[in-house]
Protein backbone atom coordinates (compact mmCIF):
# COMPACT_ATOMS: atom_id res chain seq x y z
CA UNK A 1 0.00 0.00 0.00
CA UNK A 2 1.46 3.50 -1.22
CA UNK A 3 0.40 6.15 1.60
CA UNK A 4 -0.56 8.29 1.78
CA UNK A 5 -3.97 8.42 0.20
CA UNK A 6 -4.93 11.02 -2.89
CA UNK A 7 -8.49 11.64 -2.82
CA UNK A 8 -9.98 13.70 -5.89
CA UNK A 9 -12.73 16.02 -5.19
CA UNK A 10 -15.72 15.02 -7.20
CA UNK A 11 -17.91 17.63 -8.72
CA UNK A 12 -19.92 17.43 -6.24
CA UNK A 13 -17.86 18.87 -3.99
CA UNK A 14 -17.56 22.56 -5.62
CA UNK A 15 -22.07 22.28 -5.43
CA UNK A 16 -24.06 23.06 -2.90
CA UNK A 17 -25.27 20.23 -0.87
CA UNK A 18 -28.22 18.56 -2.19
CA UNK A 19 -31.35 19.27 -0.01
CA UNK A 20 -34.41 16.39 0.63
CA UNK A 21 -37.42 17.06 2.24
CA UNK A 22 -39.66 14.72 4.44
CA UNK A 23 -41.93 13.00 2.33
CA UNK A 24 -45.26 12.56 4.06
CA UNK A 25 -48.86 12.07 2.55
CA UNK A 26 -47.25 12.23 -0.97
CA UNK A 27 -45.64 15.48 -0.49
CA UNK A 28 -42.45 16.86 -0.05
CA UNK A 29 -41.96 19.10 3.21
CA UNK A 30 -39.88 20.73 5.54
CA UNK A 31 -40.03 19.68 9.29
CA UNK A 32 -42.21 21.98 10.95
CA UNK A 33 -39.43 23.58 12.92
CA UNK A 34 -36.87 24.09 9.89
CA UNK A 35 -33.89 21.95 11.65
CA UNK A 36 -31.57 20.18 8.95
CA UNK A 37 -29.15 17.63 9.24
CA UNK A 38 -26.45 17.01 7.58
CA UNK A 39 -24.14 14.48 5.81
CA UNK A 40 -20.35 14.41 4.99
CA UNK A 41 -19.05 12.26 2.10
CA UNK A 42 -16.56 9.90 4.85
CA UNK A 43 -14.61 9.51 1.34
CA UNK A 44 -13.81 12.85 0.43
CA UNK A 45 -15.05 15.26 3.32
CA UNK A 46 -17.48 17.49 1.82
CA UNK A 47 -20.66 18.05 2.72
CA UNK A 48 -22.60 16.29 0.64
CA UNK A 49 -26.18 15.93 1.54
CA UNK A 50 -28.69 18.16 3.58
CA UNK A 51 -31.95 16.85 5.05
CA UNK A 52 -35.15 18.15 6.42
CA UNK A 53 -34.80 16.48 9.81
CA UNK A 54 -38.37 15.28 11.44
CA UNK A 55 -39.25 14.91 15.08
CA UNK A 56 -41.86 13.98 16.76
CA UNK A 57 -44.67 15.93 14.79
CA UNK A 58 -43.08 14.60 11.73
CA UNK A 59 -43.59 10.95 13.07
CA UNK A 60 -47.11 11.71 13.75
CA UNK A 61 -48.21 13.12 10.69
CA UNK A 62 -46.41 10.46 8.81
CA UNK A 63 -48.32 7.73 10.67
CA UNK A 64 -51.83 9.29 10.39
CA UNK A 65 -51.00 9.67 6.29
CA UNK A 66 -49.84 6.16 6.60
CA UNK A 67 -52.99 4.97 8.53
CA UNK A 68 -55.71 7.24 6.26
CA UNK A 69 -53.85 5.62 3.31
CA UNK A 70 -54.73 1.83 5.22
CA UNK A 71 -58.12 2.39 6.16
CA UNK A 72 -59.73 4.52 3.43
CA UNK A 73 -56.94 4.95 0.29
CA UNK A 74 -57.28 2.61 -2.67
CA UNK A 75 -53.94 0.87 -2.13
CA UNK A 76 -54.88 -2.45 0.13
CA UNK A 77 -58.32 -2.45 -1.75
CA UNK A 78 -56.73 -2.63 -5.37
CA UNK A 79 -55.94 -5.81 -7.17
CA UNK A 80 -52.91 -7.48 -6.55
CA UNK A 81 -51.96 -6.74 -10.48
CA UNK A 82 -52.09 -3.35 -10.15
CA UNK A 83 -50.13 -3.08 -7.23
CA UNK A 84 -47.64 -5.12 -8.96
CA UNK A 85 -47.98 -2.79 -12.00
CA UNK A 86 -46.47 0.19 -9.51
CA UNK A 87 -44.13 -1.95 -7.89
CA UNK A 88 -42.34 -3.17 -11.89
CA UNK A 89 -42.65 0.54 -13.12
CA UNK A 90 -40.96 1.45 -9.75
CA UNK A 91 -38.34 -1.21 -10.56
CA UNK A 92 -37.85 0.38 -14.14
CA UNK A 93 -37.80 3.77 -12.68
CA UNK A 94 -34.65 2.50 -10.19
CA UNK A 95 -33.21 1.34 -13.17
CA UNK A 96 -33.22 4.05 -15.12
CA UNK A 97 -31.64 6.04 -12.26
CA UNK A 98 -28.87 3.39 -11.38
CA UNK A 99 -25.74 5.82 -11.82
CA UNK A 100 -27.20 8.41 -9.57
CA UNK A 101 -28.75 6.02 -6.99
CA UNK A 102 -25.35 4.18 -6.48
CA UNK A 103 -23.46 7.14 -6.34
CA UNK A 104 -25.39 9.08 -3.39
CA UNK A 105 -24.95 5.86 -1.61
CA UNK A 106 -21.21 6.11 -2.38
CA UNK A 107 -20.72 9.26 -1.58
CA UNK A 108 -23.43 9.06 1.64
CA UNK A 109 -21.21 5.67 2.73
CA UNK A 110 -17.74 5.79 1.25
CA UNK A 111 -18.52 2.11 -0.66
CA UNK A 112 -16.96 1.59 -4.00
CA UNK A 113 -18.85 2.61 -6.90
CA UNK A 114 -18.65 -0.55 -8.70
CA UNK A 115 -19.98 -2.49 -5.91
CA UNK A 116 -23.20 0.01 -5.50
CA UNK A 117 -23.63 -0.33 -9.05
CA UNK A 118 -24.18 -3.67 -8.11
CA UNK A 119 -26.31 -3.11 -5.02
CA UNK A 120 -28.61 -0.96 -7.04
CA UNK A 121 -29.12 -3.49 -9.60
CA UNK A 122 -29.74 -6.24 -6.86
CA UNK A 123 -32.26 -4.34 -5.64
CA UNK A 124 -33.95 -3.85 -9.22
CA UNK A 125 -34.36 -7.38 -9.15
CA UNK A 126 -36.12 -7.22 -5.73
CA UNK A 127 -38.67 -4.90 -6.68
CA UNK A 128 -39.71 -6.95 -9.56
CA UNK A 129 -39.49 -10.38 -7.62
CA UNK A 130 -41.71 -8.79 -5.15
CA UNK A 131 -44.05 -7.46 -8.03
CA UNK A 132 -44.36 -11.02 -9.19
CA UNK A 133 -45.37 -12.28 -4.64
CA UNK A 134 -47.98 -9.32 -5.01
CA UNK A 135 -49.49 -11.87 -7.34
CA UNK A 136 -49.08 -15.09 -6.46
CA UNK A 137 -50.45 -13.97 -2.51
CA UNK A 138 -53.35 -16.29 -1.56
CA UNK A 139 -54.87 -17.71 1.83
CA UNK A 140 -56.40 -21.62 1.91
CA UNK A 141 -59.73 -22.92 2.03
CA UNK A 142 -60.65 -26.14 4.04
CA UNK A 143 -63.85 -27.82 2.22
CA UNK A 144 -62.50 -30.80 4.24
CA UNK A 145 -64.74 -29.54 7.44
CA UNK A 146 -68.30 -31.27 7.03
CA UNK A 147 -70.90 -30.46 4.20
CA UNK A 148 -71.86 -27.79 6.37
CA UNK A 149 -68.86 -25.96 6.87
CA UNK A 150 -66.27 -24.01 4.58
CA UNK A 151 -63.35 -23.10 6.51
CA UNK A 152 -61.36 -19.63 4.23
CA UNK A 153 -58.29 -18.61 5.28
CA UNK A 154 -57.53 -14.47 4.50
CA UNK A 155 -54.07 -12.69 4.26
CA UNK A 156 -54.66 -9.67 5.05
CA UNK A 157 -52.47 -6.83 5.01
CA UNK A 158 -51.30 -6.10 8.22
CA UNK A 159 -51.50 -2.63 8.78
CA UNK A 160 -49.18 0.12 8.83
CA UNK A 161 -45.66 -0.95 9.45
CA UNK A 162 -42.45 1.33 10.72
CA UNK A 163 -39.12 0.54 8.77
CA UNK A 164 -35.92 0.98 9.85
CA UNK A 165 -32.47 0.91 8.10
CA UNK A 166 -29.40 0.82 8.67
CA UNK A 167 -26.11 2.85 6.78
CA UNK A 168 -23.98 -0.05 5.66
CA UNK A 169 -26.71 -0.38 2.26
CA UNK A 170 -29.01 1.94 2.36
CA UNK A 171 -30.67 2.04 -0.58
CA UNK A 172 -30.36 -2.37 -1.08
CA UNK A 173 -31.94 -3.25 3.13
CA UNK A 174 -35.01 -0.63 2.22
CA UNK A 175 -35.28 -3.06 -1.29
CA UNK A 176 -35.61 -5.90 1.32
CA UNK A 177 -38.45 -4.83 3.00
CA UNK A 178 -40.19 -1.94 1.30
CA UNK A 179 -41.65 -3.45 -1.69
CA UNK A 180 -43.00 -6.71 0.03
CA UNK A 181 -44.97 -4.61 2.74
CA UNK A 182 -46.28 -2.85 -0.24
CA UNK A 183 -46.69 -6.11 -2.25
CA UNK A 184 -48.96 -7.38 0.72
CA UNK A 185 -51.26 -3.97 0.71
CA UNK A 186 -49.37 -2.42 3.81
CA UNK A 187 -48.62 1.37 3.94
CA UNK A 188 -45.28 2.49 5.70
CA UNK A 189 -43.42 4.88 6.95
CA UNK A 190 -39.45 4.73 6.93
CA UNK A 191 -36.83 5.85 8.48
CA UNK A 192 -33.35 5.63 7.01
CA UNK A 193 -30.05 5.95 8.63
CA UNK A 194 -29.10 9.72 9.74
CA UNK A 195 -26.21 9.16 7.42
CA UNK A 196 -27.62 7.28 4.79
CA UNK A 197 -30.79 8.99 3.61
CA UNK A 198 -30.11 10.39 0.38
CA UNK A 199 -31.22 7.35 -1.95
CA UNK A 200 -34.19 6.28 0.43
CA UNK A 201 -35.80 10.11 -0.67
CA UNK A 202 -34.64 9.18 -4.33
CA UNK A 203 -37.15 6.07 -4.06
CA UNK A 204 -39.86 8.48 -2.40
CA UNK A 205 -39.72 10.38 -5.69
CA UNK A 206 -39.54 7.05 -7.91
CA UNK A 207 -42.58 5.81 -5.79
CA UNK A 208 -44.46 8.92 -6.57
CA UNK A 209 -43.78 8.81 -10.05
CA UNK A 210 -44.42 5.29 -10.40
CA UNK A 211 -47.98 6.39 -9.13
CA UNK A 212 -48.11 4.98 -5.82
CA UNK A 213 -51.28 6.61 -3.94
CA UNK A 214 -50.26 9.95 -1.65
CA UNK A 215 -49.51 8.46 2.36
CA UNK A 216 -48.67 4.92 1.45
CA UNK A 217 -45.11 5.31 1.55
CA UNK A 218 -44.12 8.29 4.30
CA UNK A 219 -40.32 8.82 4.60
CA UNK A 220 -38.25 10.93 7.26
CA UNK A 221 -34.75 11.47 8.09
CA UNK A 222 -33.89 12.03 11.42
CA UNK A 223 -31.81 10.14 14.45
CA UNK A 224 -32.99 7.49 15.91
CA UNK A 225 -34.16 7.89 19.28
CA UNK A 226 -36.06 11.00 17.84
CA UNK A 227 -37.45 9.51 15.11
CA UNK A 228 -36.96 5.67 15.29
CA UNK A 229 -38.41 4.97 18.68
CA UNK A 230 -41.78 7.18 18.66
CA UNK A 231 -42.04 5.02 14.84
CA UNK A 232 -41.94 1.97 16.79
CA UNK A 233 -43.91 2.86 20.00
CA UNK A 234 -46.86 4.55 18.27
CA UNK A 235 -50.22 2.81 18.70
CA UNK A 236 -51.24 3.17 15.02
CA UNK A 237 -47.98 1.01 13.83
CA UNK A 238 -48.84 -2.66 13.69
CA UNK A 239 -45.56 -4.05 12.66
CA UNK A 240 -41.30 -3.46 13.56
CA UNK A 241 -39.50 -4.34 10.58
CA UNK A 242 -35.78 -3.00 11.47
CA UNK A 243 -32.10 -3.56 10.54
CA UNK A 244 -29.23 -2.40 12.65
CA UNK A 245 -27.11 -3.42 15.56
CA UNK A 246 -28.53 -6.05 18.01
CA UNK A 247 -28.49 -3.55 20.92
CA UNK A 248 -30.86 -1.21 19.04
CA UNK A 249 -32.66 -4.57 17.73
CA UNK A 250 -33.55 -5.43 21.58
CA UNK A 251 -34.37 -1.81 22.86
CA UNK A 252 -36.82 -1.77 19.76
CA UNK A 253 -38.26 -5.57 20.55
CA UNK A 254 -38.77 -3.98 23.89
CA UNK A 255 -40.57 -0.99 23.28
CA UNK A 256 -42.58 -2.91 20.42
CA UNK A 257 -43.44 -5.65 23.06
CA UNK A 258 -45.72 -2.95 25.24
CA UNK A 259 -48.55 -3.31 22.38
CA UNK A 260 -47.17 -7.07 21.54
CA UNK A 261 -46.73 -5.73 17.96
CA UNK A 262 -45.25 -7.76 15.25
CA UNK A 263 -41.49 -7.37 14.81
CA UNK A 264 -38.77 -8.52 12.05
CA UNK A 265 -35.01 -8.33 13.16
CA UNK A 266 -32.18 -8.62 10.82
CA UNK A 267 -29.28 -7.57 12.82
CA UNK A 268 -25.64 -7.95 13.82
CA UNK A 269 -23.38 -11.25 12.61
CA UNK A 270 -19.87 -12.92 13.55
CA UNK A 271 -19.29 -15.19 10.68
CA UNK A 272 -17.27 -17.60 10.52
CA UNK A 273 -15.52 -19.29 7.11
CA UNK A 274 -14.36 -22.94 8.15
CA UNK A 275 -11.40 -23.79 5.59
CA UNK A 276 -10.40 -27.20 5.70
CA UNK A 277 -7.07 -28.82 3.86
CA UNK A 278 -9.05 -30.56 0.31
CA UNK A 279 -10.62 -27.89 -0.38
CA UNK A 280 -10.45 -25.35 -3.50
CA UNK A 281 -7.61 -23.41 -1.47
CA UNK A 282 -7.26 -20.82 -4.25
CA UNK A 283 -11.09 -20.24 -3.95
CA UNK A 284 -11.21 -20.39 -0.14
CA UNK A 285 -7.72 -18.28 -0.14
CA UNK A 286 -10.54 -15.56 -2.29
CA UNK A 287 -13.59 -15.91 -0.27
CA UNK A 288 -11.90 -15.13 2.83
CA UNK A 289 -10.51 -11.70 1.41
CA UNK A 290 -13.88 -11.25 0.21
CA UNK A 291 -15.36 -12.06 3.42
CA UNK A 292 -13.16 -10.06 5.06
CA UNK A 293 -12.73 -6.83 3.32
CA UNK A 294 -16.34 -6.20 0.99
CA UNK A 295 -17.87 -3.20 2.35
CA UNK A 296 -14.76 -2.28 3.96
CA UNK A 297 -15.82 -4.88 6.48
CA UNK A 298 -19.11 -2.87 7.62
CA UNK A 299 -21.33 -5.43 6.52
CA UNK A 300 -23.77 -7.80 8.85
CA UNK A 301 -22.70 -10.90 6.52
CA UNK A 302 -18.99 -10.06 6.97
CA UNK A 303 -17.12 -13.35 7.02
CA UNK A 304 -14.73 -11.90 9.80
CA UNK A 305 -13.55 -14.99 11.22
CA UNK A 306 -11.52 -17.17 9.24
CA UNK A 307 -11.56 -21.01 10.96
CA UNK A 308 -8.76 -22.74 9.08
CA UNK A 309 -7.42 -25.89 9.98
CA UNK A 310 -3.89 -26.12 11.11
CA UNK A 311 -1.95 -27.97 8.49
CA UNK A 312 -2.94 -25.60 6.09
CA UNK A 313 -2.68 -22.24 8.44
CA UNK A 314 0.65 -21.20 7.09
CA UNK A 315 0.49 -21.98 3.34
CA UNK A 316 -3.07 -20.98 3.56
CA UNK A 317 -2.75 -17.85 5.22
CA UNK A 318 0.52 -16.70 3.21
CA UNK A 319 -2.06 -16.38 0.45
CA UNK A 320 -4.42 -14.85 1.88
CA UNK A 321 -2.05 -12.31 3.15
CA UNK A 322 -0.71 -11.86 -0.59
CA UNK A 323 -3.94 -11.56 -1.85
CA UNK A 324 -5.15 -8.98 0.73
CA UNK A 325 -1.73 -6.62 -0.35
CA UNK A 326 -3.94 -6.21 -3.90
CA UNK A 327 -6.91 -4.99 -2.42
CA UNK A 328 -7.09 -1.64 -3.15
CA UNK A 329 -7.86 0.57 -0.74
CA UNK A 330 -9.07 3.95 -1.78
CA UNK A 331 -11.41 7.01 -3.60
CA UNK A 332 -14.86 4.94 -3.17
CA UNK A 333 -15.79 6.72 -7.06
CA UNK A 334 -12.52 4.93 -8.45
CA UNK A 335 -13.91 2.16 -10.79
CA UNK A 336 -10.79 -0.06 -9.66
CA UNK A 337 -11.39 0.43 -5.76
CA UNK A 338 -12.35 -2.94 -3.72
CA UNK A 339 -11.80 -1.41 -0.32
CA UNK A 340 -13.53 2.45 0.16
CA UNK A 341 -13.50 4.68 2.84
CA UNK A 342 -14.97 4.23 6.79
CA UNK A 343 -18.15 5.20 7.63
CA UNK A 344 -17.69 7.99 10.12
CA UNK A 345 -14.47 8.56 12.33
CA UNK A 346 -15.97 7.75 15.35
CA UNK A 347 -16.77 4.34 13.79
CA UNK A 348 -13.32 4.06 12.67
CA UNK A 349 -11.37 4.56 16.42
CA UNK A 350 -13.96 1.57 17.58
CA UNK A 351 -12.51 -0.64 14.64
CA UNK A 352 -8.68 0.61 15.30
CA UNK A 353 -9.76 0.32 19.39
CA UNK A 354 -11.02 -3.55 18.88
CA UNK A 355 -7.32 -4.09 16.57
CA UNK A 356 -5.02 -2.83 19.84
CA UNK A 357 -7.47 -4.79 22.31
CA UNK A 358 -6.85 -8.01 20.06
CA UNK A 359 -2.95 -7.39 19.94
CA UNK A 360 -3.20 -6.16 23.90
CA UNK A 361 -5.13 -9.70 24.63
CA UNK A 362 -2.17 -11.55 22.76
CA UNK A 363 -3.25 -12.21 18.82
CA UNK A 364 -0.77 -10.74 16.44
CA UNK A 365 -1.53 -8.31 13.22
CA UNK A 366 -0.67 -10.69 10.69
CA UNK A 367 -0.81 -7.61 7.78
CA UNK A 368 -2.27 -3.97 8.02
CA UNK A 369 -3.53 -2.77 11.30
CA UNK A 370 -3.34 0.55 10.56
CA UNK A 371 -5.22 3.92 9.77
CA UNK A 372 -4.43 4.69 6.10
CA UNK A 373 -3.31 8.52 5.83
CA UNK A 374 -5.33 9.89 3.37
CA UNK A 375 -5.16 14.06 1.52
CA UNK A 376 -9.53 13.36 2.42
CA UNK A 377 -11.73 11.11 4.55
CA UNK A 378 -10.98 8.34 6.91
CA UNK A 379 -9.21 4.85 5.21
CA UNK A 380 -7.96 1.48 7.48
CA UNK A 381 -5.46 -0.90 5.98
CA UNK A 382 -7.26 -4.32 5.07
CA UNK A 383 -5.73 -5.99 8.72
CA UNK A 384 -5.65 -9.76 9.69
CA UNK A 385 -5.04 -10.83 12.95
CA UNK A 386 -3.26 -14.20 13.82
CA UNK A 387 -3.39 -16.48 16.96
CA UNK A 388 -6.51 -15.15 18.14
CA UNK A 389 -8.31 -17.22 20.17
CA UNK A 390 -12.22 -17.88 21.58
CA UNK A 391 -12.32 -16.39 24.34
CA UNK A 392 -10.81 -13.16 22.89
CA UNK A 393 -13.56 -9.80 22.31
CA UNK A 394 -12.53 -9.84 18.98
CA UNK A 395 -13.57 -13.85 18.46
CA UNK A 396 -17.12 -13.08 19.69
CA UNK A 397 -18.30 -9.50 18.99
CA UNK A 398 -19.20 -7.54 15.68
CA UNK A 399 -16.44 -5.29 14.79
CA UNK A 400 -17.91 -4.04 11.24
CA UNK A 401 -14.35 -2.92 10.03
CA UNK A 402 -11.86 -4.67 7.65
CA UNK A 403 -10.17 -6.98 10.14
CA UNK A 404 -10.20 -10.73 9.59
CA UNK A 405 -9.58 -12.50 12.59
CA UNK A 406 -7.76 -16.19 12.29
CA UNK A 407 -8.72 -19.08 14.65
CA UNK A 408 -7.64 -22.49 13.55
CA UNK A 409 -8.57 -26.03 14.24
CA UNK A 410 -7.79 -29.49 14.07
CA UNK A 411 -11.07 -31.65 13.67
CA UNK A 412 -14.51 -30.60 12.26
CA UNK A 413 -15.80 -31.15 15.85
CA UNK A 414 -13.59 -28.20 17.49
CA UNK A 415 -14.46 -26.25 13.91
CA UNK A 416 -17.88 -26.36 14.65
CA UNK A 417 -17.17 -25.89 18.35
CA UNK A 418 -15.45 -22.51 17.53
CA UNK A 419 -17.97 -21.24 14.67
CA UNK A 420 -21.07 -21.67 17.20
CA UNK A 421 -19.30 -19.59 19.86
CA UNK A 422 -20.59 -16.48 19.60
CA UNK A 423 -23.91 -15.07 20.38
CA UNK A 424 -24.38 -14.86 16.90
CA UNK A 425 -26.06 -16.64 14.47
CA UNK A 426 -26.06 -15.18 10.84
CA UNK A 427 -24.30 -16.86 8.54
CA UNK A 428 -21.25 -19.12 7.67
CA UNK A 429 -18.94 -20.60 5.33
CA UNK A 430 -17.24 -23.46 4.71
CA UNK A 431 -14.70 -25.17 2.49
CA UNK A 432 -14.39 -28.43 1.48
CA UNK A 433 -14.25 -31.28 -1.50
CA UNK A 434 -15.89 -33.85 0.84
CA UNK A 435 -19.77 -33.81 0.53
CA UNK A 436 -19.60 -35.73 3.79
CA UNK A 437 -17.66 -32.53 5.27
CA UNK A 438 -19.67 -29.81 3.48
CA UNK A 439 -23.14 -31.71 4.85
CA UNK A 440 -21.84 -32.03 8.69
CA UNK A 441 -21.00 -28.65 8.93
CA UNK A 442 -23.70 -26.89 7.12
CA UNK A 443 -25.91 -28.59 9.29
CA UNK A 444 -24.83 -28.62 12.55
CA UNK A 445 -24.18 -24.48 12.42
CA UNK A 446 -26.11 -22.68 14.00
CA UNK A 447 -26.50 -19.70 11.39
CA UNK A 448 -29.88 -18.96 8.76
CA UNK A 449 -27.14 -19.22 5.68
CA UNK A 450 -24.66 -21.54 5.01
CA UNK A 451 -22.60 -21.22 1.97
CA UNK A 452 -20.75 -24.35 0.65
CA UNK A 453 -17.42 -23.71 -1.73
CA UNK A 454 -18.75 -20.18 -1.98
CA UNK A 455 -19.26 -16.91 -0.16
CA UNK A 456 -21.89 -14.37 0.10
CA UNK A 457 -23.69 -15.03 -2.44
CA UNK A 458 -27.54 -13.81 -2.08
CA UNK A 459 -30.83 -14.31 -4.33
CA UNK A 460 -34.17 -12.47 -3.75
CA UNK A 461 -36.03 -16.50 -3.69
CA UNK A 462 -33.42 -17.71 -0.93
CA UNK A 463 -34.91 -16.05 2.61
CA UNK A 464 -32.14 -14.56 4.66
CA UNK A 465 -32.17 -14.02 8.56
CA UNK A 466 -30.76 -14.74 11.39
CA UNK A 467 -30.42 -17.32 14.23
CA UNK A 468 -29.75 -16.29 17.90
CA UNK A 469 -28.99 -12.75 18.36
CA UNK A 470 -28.41 -12.28 14.53
CA UNK A 471 -32.74 -11.57 13.93
CA UNK A 472 -35.96 -12.94 13.91
CA UNK A 473 -37.79 -13.79 11.08
CA UNK A 474 -36.92 -13.71 7.69
CA UNK A 475 -36.77 -11.58 4.48
CA UNK A 476 -36.74 -12.17 0.67
CA UNK A 477 -38.12 -15.66 0.02
CA UNK A 478 -41.48 -16.51 -1.24
CA UNK A 479 -42.95 -16.63 2.29
CA UNK A 480 -41.34 -12.37 2.41
CA UNK A 481 -44.83 -10.70 1.55
CA UNK A 482 -46.80 -13.45 4.13
CA UNK A 483 -44.64 -11.92 6.77
CA UNK A 484 -46.84 -8.45 6.34
CA UNK A 485 -50.05 -10.05 6.68
CA UNK A 486 -52.59 -11.02 9.24
CA UNK A 487 -54.35 -14.77 9.00
CA UNK A 488 -58.29 -13.82 9.36
CA UNK A 489 -59.70 -17.34 9.79
CA UNK A 490 -63.47 -17.08 8.06
CA UNK A 491 -66.13 -20.57 8.97
CA UNK A 492 -69.11 -20.42 6.44
CA UNK A 493 -71.47 -22.13 7.50
CA UNK A 494 -74.29 -23.70 5.39
CA UNK A 495 -78.15 -24.63 6.24
CA UNK A 496 -79.89 -24.05 9.80
CA UNK A 497 -76.65 -24.05 12.68
CA UNK A 498 -76.95 -27.71 14.40
CA UNK A 499 -75.86 -29.05 17.94
CA UNK A 500 -77.12 -26.11 19.64
CA UNK A 501 -75.97 -25.15 23.44
CA UNK A 502 -78.73 -25.00 25.37
CA UNK A 503 -81.50 -26.63 23.05
P1 LIG B 1 -27.98 1.01 14.43
O1 LIG B 1 -28.65 -0.05 15.20
O2 LIG B 1 -27.13 1.98 15.13
O3 LIG B 1 -29.05 1.87 13.62
C1 LIG B 1 -29.99 1.26 12.74
C2 LIG B 1 -31.17 2.21 12.57
O4 LIG B 1 -31.85 2.31 13.82
C3 LIG B 1 -30.79 3.62 12.16
O5 LIG B 1 -31.74 4.13 11.26
C4 LIG B 1 -30.86 4.38 13.50
O6 LIG B 1 -31.12 5.75 13.35
C5 LIG B 1 -32.05 3.67 14.14
N1 LIG B 1 -32.11 3.81 15.60
C6 LIG B 1 -31.12 4.14 16.45
N2 LIG B 1 -31.61 4.21 17.72
C7 LIG B 1 -32.92 3.87 17.65
C8 LIG B 1 -33.97 3.74 18.61
N3 LIG B 1 -33.76 3.97 19.91
N4 LIG B 1 -35.19 3.36 18.19
C9 LIG B 1 -35.43 3.11 16.88
N5 LIG B 1 -34.49 3.25 15.92
C10 LIG B 1 -33.25 3.62 16.30
O7 LIG B 1 -27.16 0.25 13.28
P2 LIG B 1 -26.18 0.87 12.20
O8 LIG B 1 -24.92 1.26 12.90
O9 LIG B 1 -26.91 1.87 11.37
O10 LIG B 1 -25.92 -0.40 11.26
C11 LIG B 1 -24.97 -1.37 11.52
C12 LIG B 1 -25.60 -2.59 12.17
O11 LIG B 1 -26.64 -3.12 11.33
C13 LIG B 1 -24.62 -3.74 12.33
O12 LIG B 1 -24.79 -4.32 13.60
C14 LIG B 1 -25.01 -4.71 11.23
O13 LIG B 1 -24.65 -6.05 11.48
C15 LIG B 1 -26.48 -4.53 11.19
N6 LIG B 1 -27.00 -4.98 9.90
C16 LIG B 1 -27.69 -6.17 9.84
C17 LIG B 1 -28.14 -6.64 8.62
C18 LIG B 1 -28.90 -7.94 8.52
O14 LIG B 1 -29.55 -8.14 7.49
N7 LIG B 1 -28.85 -8.80 9.50
C19 LIG B 1 -27.90 -5.90 7.47
C20 LIG B 1 -27.20 -4.71 7.57
C21 LIG B 1 -26.76 -4.24 8.79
Amino acid sequence: MNLPLTIAMPAEASAAPQTYRLLIDGKFVDARDGRTLERNSPGHGFTVSRYAQAGAAEVEAAVQAAQKAFETGPWPRMKAGERAAILLKAADLIEARLEEIARLDVLESGKPIVQARGEIGGAVDIWRYAAALARTLHGETYANLGDAMLGVVLREPIGVVSIITPWNFPFLIVSQKLPFALAAGCTAVVKPSEMTSASTFVLGDILMQAGLPDGVVNILAGLGADVGAPMVAHPLVEMVSFTGSTRVGKMTMASAANALKKVSMELGGKNGQIVFPDADLEAAADAAVFGGFFNAGECCNAGSRLIVHEAIADDFLGAVKALTARVTVGDPLDDSTKVGAMISSEHLAKVTGYVAAAANDGSSVYSGGKQIASSAGQYLDPTILRGVTEDMAIAREEVFGPVLSVLTFGSIEEALRIANNTPYGLSAGVWSASIDTCMSVARNVRSGTVWVNTFMEGYPELPFGGYKQSGLGRELGKRAVEDYTEEKTIQFHRGQRTGWWVG
